[in-house]
């Protein structure tokens, strides 16, 4: 498969420790400690506990140890755990980088192809940080979106859930987004004039440029606002020309809200829907959530990703969860009646020719 979004992990093996790998992210003595209390609690923790353990033919209880041996010869450990999962060709969220340095560092270490996509919110944090104007911040994002494009990024992403939410308002002026800098709220928080003006000018260029744009929708980790994060939101964004020139690739399932996502992709010929995550952390409804996605967009319009970060095995796993979910989609699809090329060609189109055509042609 083509796994359409990941990110930099880890450039060094050693033991194993699934507490480090969630979606709370809280920091400082206490979060630590109640990460290693929960580490185990968790299904799919306890699943991809078992499954590496099998995979490296050893004991659950000598997986830390196995893992840190297997993994001496970091670069064959990374590029077999991509083999066994069938992941050939991968791309990779790399924060603001303006180049394509680290993706070449992780498609020597993985040896196979690895894309980049910019990431605006960097861009606007580290310019409202240092007390840049609104005028400055919109035409520094503006450059970078170009700068990214002439570079030969695969694409964009916006996690603009995590920070002022994704009710885009479409009517945003310059003066509004300057006045939106004085709220007195950490930056993260800060500025939704201001960054609903940036995504829909970064939104205009992508479009231009030829390029998609990754939108975190759903569920994500514990700095997120849920209520903020519905994809629903981004209705009236998808309603102006920017929002419905742009190829924009909704992510993660927009887990819970997986309907509402299929149908905006459904109503939107430029919506793309996009699984991702979810197969790591609620691995027993990836089949459900597919099923609901085929069952309402077209299938040139929803793509497979992994959501890999920190460890290769989170790739891995999710990788196989998909893997294993298609294969009882294939049967629930054949069981109703679709003929056996279309899924066939569906399966091609999902794990691999829809990234294609999107994101690298
Ligand atoms: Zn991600």
């Amino acid at each position: 498969m083509i796994d359409d979004h990941g990110h930099p992990f880890a450039r060094s093996g050693g033991p194993w420790n699934i507490a480090s790998i969630g979606l709370f992210t809280e920091e400082g003595a206490s979060a630590d400690r109640r990460r290693q209390e929960v580490g185990g609690k968790r299904l799919w923790a306890n699943l991809i506990d078992q499954r590496l353990a099998a995979y490296l033919k050893c004991n659950v209880a000598d997986l830390p140890e196995a893992r840190n041996e297997a993994s001496a010869n970091w670069p064959t450990y990374v590029r077999g755990l991509l083999d066994d999962a069938n992941i050939v060709e991968s791309i990779f969220d790399v924060g603001g980088e303006r180049s394509s340095a680290v993706s070449d560092y992780f498609a020597d270490l993985t040896a196979r192809p690895v894309h980049w996509l910019g990431r605006i919110d960097p861009i606007i944090d580290n310019l409202m940080e240092k007390g840049a104007d609104a005028e400055t911040i919109v035409s520094e994002v503006e450059r970078y979106c170009r700068e990214a494009i002439s570079a030969g990024c695969a694409g964009f992403k916006t996690a603009i859930a995590y920070r002022t939410g994704l009710a885009v308002r479409a009517d945003m002026t310059i003066d509004a987004a300057q006045k939106s800098l004085t709220e007195p709220v950490p930056v993260r928080r800060r500025g939704k004039a201001l960054r609903d003006l940036a995504f829909q000018r970064a939104l205009g260029i992508a479009a231009e440029g030829g390029r998609p744009f990754q939108v975190h929708t759903g569920f994500g980790d514990s700095s997120l606002r849920l209520s903020e994060s519905n994809p629903l939101l981004l209705e009236e964004l998808l309603a102006t020309e920017e929002g419905s020139s742009a190829s924009v690739v909704l992510i993660h399932s927009g887990y819970p809200w997986t309907e509402e996502l299929g149908f905006l992709a459904l109503s939107k010929p430029n919506v793309f829907a996009e699984v991702s995550l979810i197969n790591i952390f609620t691995p027993l409804k990836v089949t459900e959530r597919i099923l609901q996605l085929v069952e309402l967009v077209p299938t040139d319009r929803i793509i497979f990703g992994t959501d890999g970060h920190e460890q290769p095995e989170t790739f891995w796993f999710a990788a196989h969860a998909l893997h294993q979910s298609w294969e009882q989609v294939a049967q629930e699809l054949g069981r109703v009646g679709a003929s056996a090329s279309w899924i066939e060609e569906a399966r091609h189109d999902l794990f691999e020719g829809n990234a294609r055509r999107l994101y690298l042609d």
